[in-house]
């Protein structure tokens, strides 16, 4: 008999995964979302007739023959009748009118590497063995990864992982002699992270293992809505949590901003912690984490966006494009790339002829900070919002010139949106940084002072993205499963 109630607060990724695989065990659910849609992160708006996809670059775990792509399946996000979209390349990164793409085969892209930098070739052959080797790590380039590993190519994934998170993605970008081999790897993630996390997504993407689901994150929202709804389980909208009310180190129940108080059995919680403790729950932010958000290494970001429309026959690449940020842009953008996206590959997001362009500029945790507290003062955060957008308009039409007076503005967003809208503490969308030397954050799901209270965040492991938030929902409903199970048994 397993018909106990829980309640999770988030309709997000994780919130929507411990829903779903608590249903499955056998519990009854509801989902408190404070929005009137769930999805979190993983969604997509409407603007003057297109479609602006607000998150998936690329989902790991899109390869049929990987653990991660049965966890997928399982939630309703990928599987029968869900097409995935491959493009050719990852990202393609230009500087000074030559490029380099990050290709669907790392033969290929080392080549590319060899003929732009043959002085590099020593260094560009062990890159792309090294990026072999790790598809090994938990078979994540796919089916012959899984079954042909023997134990050396699991030593020699082991050894290329510790070798590259010695160092950050800048530091191994500066062993190369070339100008753009040595800022292809720093361009498409930000300078902070360890050269292991950037090895792990070419070798996701080079294993076939991090394409996109056909309909993008706002169809992939919806469909993980229906397995939950289909499983039985009740999702109310416009639901915010205020408070979570304690007795005897028991949660008995969750005070929402309308006024509703819902009593449940389990709670689990699914949103920033540093928004839960201290602040809906009477409890001071546990060591573990207060140590992750204080440390220098493990820092957090956002980003800033900006959407335009534009002719299709005027776009002049396909798929994702890295440009630098030219020095004068850099004093307002803060940073020094700019992720540039065409949907051509997504039919329905533009009127037919039309396209959408999205930028997206990674920004560090103090100017992600700032923004939200400018938000507070509505003039200021608009004339400086409209700043940001005039700036990222004139660095898409200085770097794609073919793009020069063809773009008609759609919408901009900051960390400040990301805060306002899934409520994260200084906008961030995902969790830590990867940094070099530093072994991963792993944070367990239970709440020491509250029997009952339980965590499925994406905050609790680095860094975080929709595999970790899905697995975090999975990993909550097992601790339940367990305590549960200790209970009966006591
Ligand atoms: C621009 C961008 C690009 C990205 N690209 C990728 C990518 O390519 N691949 C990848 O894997 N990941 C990517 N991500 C990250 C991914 O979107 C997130 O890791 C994931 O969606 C997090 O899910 P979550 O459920 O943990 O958190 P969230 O999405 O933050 O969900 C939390 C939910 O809780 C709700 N909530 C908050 N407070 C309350 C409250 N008090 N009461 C009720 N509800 C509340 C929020 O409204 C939200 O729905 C990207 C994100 C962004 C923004």
């Amino acid at each position: 008999m397993r018909e106990k109630e829980i309640l999770i607060l988030g309709g997000g990724v994780a919130g929507l995964s411990a829903g779903i695989f608590a249903l499955k065990k056998g519990y009854r659910v509801t989902i408190a979302e404070q929005h009137n849609i769930a999805g979190g992160n993983l969604t997509g708006w409407n603007r003057n007739g297109f479609h602006i996809d607000n998150c998936i670059h690329w989902l790991t775990g899109t390869n049929k023959n990987s653990g991660l792509y049965k966890m997928w399946e399982e939630l309703g996000a990928l599987g029968d009748g869900i097409k995935v979209v491959k493009n050719e390349a990852l990202y393609c990164y230009e500087k000074d009118g030559q490029s380099l793409s990050l290709w669907r085969s790392i033969d290929k892209t080392a080549k590319e590497m060899l003929e732009l930098s043959p002085k590099d070739a020593r260094r560009i052959r062990k890159f792309r063995r090294s990026v072999k080797n790790i598809m090994f790590i938990n078979g994540i380039g796919g089916k012959k990864h899984n079954e042909s590993g023997n134990i050396f190519n699991k030593m020699a994934s082991l050894a290329s992982i510790l070798y590259f998170n010695r160092m950050s993605v800048v530091e191994y970008g500066e062993k190369f002699h070339h100008p753009l081999l040595k800022e292809f790897f720093s361009s498409l993630m930000g300078p902070d992270f360890s050269m292991a996390a950037f090895a792990f997504v070419a070798a996701t993407y080079c294993g076939n293992n991090g394409d996109l689901p056909e309909g993008g994150s706002f169809a992939m929202a919806e469909h993980m809505i229906e397995r939950f709804k289909s499983l039985g389980g009740r999702l109310l909208t416009r639901k915010k949590a205020s408070k979570i009310n304690v007795e005897d180190n028991l949660a008995t129940s969750v005070t929402f901003e309308d006024g509703d108080t819902i009593k449940a059995d389990r709670i689990i919680v699914t949103f920033d912690p540093k928004m839960l403790f201290g602040k809906l729950l009477d409890i001071k932010l546990p060591r573990p984490f207060k140590k992750i958000y204080e440390s220098k290494a493990f820092k957090r970001f956002s980003s800033i966006h900006a959407a335009f429309a534009v002719d299709a026959a005027d776009v002049p690449f396909k798929g994702t494009l890295v440009v630098d940020i030219p020095e004068d842009l850099q004093p307002v953008l803060k940073a020094k790339s700019c992720i540039v996206r065409e949907f051509s590959h997504e039919k329905k997001y533009s009127p037919e002829g039309r396209n959408i362009i999205q930028t997206m500029i990674y920004m560090d945790e103090d100017n992600s900070k700032g923004l939200v507290a400018l938000a507070k003062n509505r003039a200021a955060y608009r004339a400086k919002k409209d700043q940001l957008k005039a700036a990222q308009l004139e660095l898409v039409e200085r770097q794609v010139p073919a793009l020069k007076g063809k773009l008609t503005e759609l919408d901009a967003w900051t960390p400040a949106s990301y805060a306002r809208y899934v409520g994260s503490e200084i906008g961030s969308f995902m969790s830590f940084v990867m940094p070099a030397g530093k072994a991963p954050v792993s944070i367990g799901s239970r709440v020491k002072k509250v029997k009952n209270l339980f965590l499925a965040t994406q905050w609790q492991t680095s860094p975080g993205g929709l595999p970790m938030a899905a697995s975090a929902g999975k990993k909550a409903v097992e601790t339940i499963e367990k305590t549960d199970k200790k209970r009966r048994n006591a």
